[in-house]
């Protein structure tokens, strides 16, 4: 049982924990990474899965945490991670344990994940076209993907979102084909505005195609009716006006920033508590835990960081400074 509730200074409560597991990845998204020249993190820099177990420990039992997703760079290029699934899902067989991957590993891990304790899964898509997916992902694993994608649904990890980056001069043309992909799958499509986060700083206001305008796009064909959410969470979701199964939802970071309401905390793979994706520092975990400091202390210090987290990002407005990590780095 929770002793208490992670509160900050705005009395926002982190109650949902994104845990990067690995800043590798098997992609190059033009909106993430650097084409090349990232450097790695080395492997013990990198958190193990007893570290990794023991921070999700206290964030569950003293401090209610019910959401994990799990993240990255790509999540599944870490070895064996349903062995770390297994390990976090020991810890409460309840736990809503989640993943964002970018599905081309799917084949071979969907169902070791599942019966591991994984409970939902984001799979990055950003096209339904070879092409574009070669221009955006910088990888030709596109059927791999979709193959991938299939794999999950087989394997009975459901409902599956597919998250969408919408770039303009991209893909931007494909939005209400993504939106009928949701309408005769059964999907929950989320469209994410593209974030000053890529690794190769091409981010422009410009290039930002605002949430607004893709639902007027999906509306013209597919009438939609706002879910409730009991929890609220980044993403304004929609449902079918006509019924169908599946969904959208619309991640508008930058046209309609959600900080107000955001529970969000994260870790990154070398043990960086960060209290927002744009902070511009972070506090770091391994180190303290590697020189022998008990659960006690590791608390109080993530006390203090959740209590400092920022009002909100600056993006648009003066003052603004990008984190100097890539979305990758930091685990989106
Ligand atoms: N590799 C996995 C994947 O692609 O799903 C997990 C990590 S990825 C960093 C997590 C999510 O962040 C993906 O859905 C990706 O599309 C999104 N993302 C990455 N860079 C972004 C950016 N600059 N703006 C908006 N979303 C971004
Ligand atoms: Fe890799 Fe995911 Fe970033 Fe694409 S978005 S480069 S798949 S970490």
């Amino acid at each position: 049982m929770a002793s208490h509730r992670l509160v900050d200074s705005y009395g926002r409560v982190a109650d949902d924990l994104r845990i990067s597991v690995t800043d590798r990845c098997n992609f190059r998204c033009i909106y993430c990474m650097p084409a090349e020249g990232l450097k790695w993190l080395a492997r013990e820099d990198i958190l193990r899965y007893e570290e990794i177990v023991r921070l999700a420990r206290i964030f569950v039992e003293r401090y209610g945490v019910r959401t994990i997703r799990i993240t990255g760079g790509e999540p599944l290029v870490r070895v064996k991670l349903e062995e770390l699934i297994g390990m976090i899902n020991a810890i409460d067989p309840t736990l809503d344990i989640t993943m964002t991957t970018n599905g081309v590993l799917l084949r071979q891990k969907a169902l070791a994940l599942r019966d591991a304790g994984l409970k939902r899964i984001n799979i990055s898509l950003d096209t339904l076209h070879m092409d574009t997916f070669k221009d955006m992902a910088r990888s030709d694993a596109f059927d791999r993907v979709m193959d991938g994608i299939t794999a999950a649904r087989e394997a009975g990890l459901w409902p599956i979102k597919l998250n969408m980056v919408v770039m303009k001069g991209h893909n931007d043309g494909e939005v209400v084909d993504f939106a009928r992909l949701a309408h005769s799958e059964g999907y929950e499509v989320r469209f994410i505005e593209f974030m000053p986060l890529d690794g190769d700083n091409i981010w422009t206001n410009e290039q930002v195609v605002p949430s607004r305008r893709i639902q007027e796009q999906i509306e013209d064909q597919f009438p939609l009716e706002p879910v409730v959410d009991t929890r609220p969470g980044p993403a304004t979701r929609y449902r079918f006006a006509d019924g169908a199964v599946g969904g959208v939802g619309f991640i508008s970071s930058v046209s309609q920033a959600f900080c107000t309401t955001c529970n969000r905390v994260r870790l990154t793979a070398e043990g960086g508590l960060r209290t927002c994706l744009f902070s511009l520092h972070e506090t770091p975990l391994r180190d303290l835990m590697r020189s022998g400091v008990s659960d006690d202390h590791l608390g109080s210090v993530i006390e203090a960081a959740i209590w400092r987290k920022e009002e909100g990002h600056l993006i648009n407005k003066p003052g603004f400074i990008k984190p100097a990590k890539s979305m990758s780095q930091i685990g989106g």
